[in-house]
């Protein structure tokens, strides 16, 4: 007889973000059998990382309390890992193999990084800006460090609050968009009261801190570590020391879960219909892997996904005029954070733009495909697969295809993906 822990559940929901909490607790308020993973080894996703039921902003302690007292089992540090049947999914929960059957499935599988390249782009002490952020909240020393923060996008200030108050000194915060698409888009604030009290909050945070628009990072210097960076802003190019670079271009839905389980993508976001279902009937998604566009509208399509897969259609169905809400703001973040055309040209032939394989630009910018690129070099089939990359190749060249997703869908061990006696007799 394995060992190996088996689960059995009504209503999977894969990511324990805002999305993920908030569509497990709605399908458990609902009386379904509920379990909830996450790689993580505690709830709450990117924004709620380090937050608990006692910490934290008064949202996450509602929906972490709200958690706590529902009947919604979770299992930290536990990542899906392939789909061998329909309704059996193959997870890695520390290192160990772990079956779980489920009905109904919610994707919740959040976003990730947009990381575009630039020479330097790979030396130490450069990392994303959210990836920064990150690491701070896991305990990375940077008090007293120099830092400069940049790409686009709302996250960057949440970065330089975050390290100013680890202690670091932000040189500068550079954004890409134009300070006429920043002004248009505070002005626009009014209409999300609530953004533009956490966008007041987080630039007092930050104060002190310069913040330009129209800059872009060009280069990174350093022989083995980061020393330096060179800024270009407006007309103007100049050379900032630094011990530390953070540098995201945004954020982009994460596919690979939904890919496993055939759903439909559809402008690079899972494809959902109104009650947030994807084109295969037993499967939600909600978050920021349906769309870029926040907290507000990820706590949302959750709740929703949590009702209606729970089958309360008609109490998801009241929450979907202040989803619409959240779209409008979806839509005015991807405008005015849109990246500048610059931006695709600041790689020079020999940059790696497979960071992975080592693969330089060169080798794979006049290919049609990201199928082409690998199948003419070793791009893509390092240990992120493509995922950075990818993305990268779809701003820089135009790559439309999107890599096939084969099991195991993330790294683990062999003994992993060998089904145990008691799954064989199940089947
Ligand atoms: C790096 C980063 C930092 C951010 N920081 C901020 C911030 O400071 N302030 C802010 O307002 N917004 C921030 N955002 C945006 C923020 O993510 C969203 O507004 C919000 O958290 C989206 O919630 P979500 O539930 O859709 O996704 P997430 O919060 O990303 O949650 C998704 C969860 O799914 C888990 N997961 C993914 N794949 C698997 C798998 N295969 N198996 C198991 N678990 C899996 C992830 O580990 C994660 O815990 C950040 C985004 C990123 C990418």
């Amino acid at each position: 007889m394995s060992s190996e822990p088996t689960f059995s559940t009504e209503i999977l929901v894969i990511g324990a973000g805002p999305a993920g909490i908030a569509a497990a607790v709605s399908a458990a308020e609902c009386g379904r059998r509920v379990l909830l993973i996450d790689d993580n080894p505690r709830p709450g996703g990117q924004i709620w990382r380090g937050a608990n039921s006692d910490q934290g902003s008064a949202t996450a302690r509602r929906w972490l309390q709200r958690l706590e007292r529902s009947a919604a089992r979770r299992v930290n540090g536990c990542r899906a890992v392939f789909l061998p049947e329909p309704n059996l999914l193959i997870a890695d929960l520390r290192g160990q193999r772990c079956a779980i059957r489920f009905e109904q499935v919610i994707l919740a599988s959040g976003a990730r990084e947009l990381y575009l390249p630039f020479p330097g782009w790979t030396l130490p002490g450069v990392t994303g800006a959210g990836g920064l952020q990150a690491l701070i909240k896991a305990g990375l020393e940077v008090s007293g460090k120099h830092i400069v923060i940049a790409g686009s996008g709302p996250l960057l200030l949440a970065v330089a609050a975050t390290a100013r108050q680890a202690g670091a000194r932000v040189l500068c915060i550079a954004e890409q968009a134009s300070a006429q698409a920043r002004r248009d888009f505070a002005f626009g604030l009014w209409r999300h009261p609530g953004k533009l009290a956490q966008a007041a909050r987080l630039r007092w945070q930050s104060v002190g801190a310069p913040y330009y628009s129209d800059a872009w990072i060009t280069h990174a210097e350093g022989e083995n570590q980061l020393t330096a960076v060179w800024l270009k802003h407006g007309t103007q190019q100049r050379r900032i020391e630094c011990d530390l670079l953070a540098c995201g271009f945004g954020l982009v839905p994460n596919l690979d879960l939904a890919q496993m389980f055939g759903c439909v993508i559809t402008h690079g976001a899972i494809g959902v219909d109104a009650s947030q279902r994807c084109s295969q009937s037993n499967v939600y998604a909600a978050g920021e892997s349906t769309g870029i566009g926040g907290v507000d509208k990820a706590l949302l399509e959750g709740r929703i996904a949590g009702l209606a897969a729970a089958g309360f259609a008609d109490k998801a169905a009241e929450l979907f005029a202040a989803r619409a809400r959240t779209y409008a703001f979806a839509k005015s973040l991807a405008k005015t954070f849109a990246l500048r055309d610059e931006l695709r040209y600041l790689a020079t032939p020999e940059t790696f733009f497979c960071r992975c394989e080592d693969v330089p630009l060169a080798a794979v910018r006049d290919m049609p495909s990201m199928r082409q690129a690998k199948l003419s070099s070793r791009w893509g089939m390092g240990a992120c697969q493509g995922r950075i990359c990818g993305s990268a190749g779809e701003f820089l060249f135009g790559w439309s295809d999107t890599l096939s997703t084969r099991p195991p869908f993330t790294a683990t061990a062999l003994s992993n993906l060998i089904p145990s006696p008691l799954e064989v007799n199940q089947q």
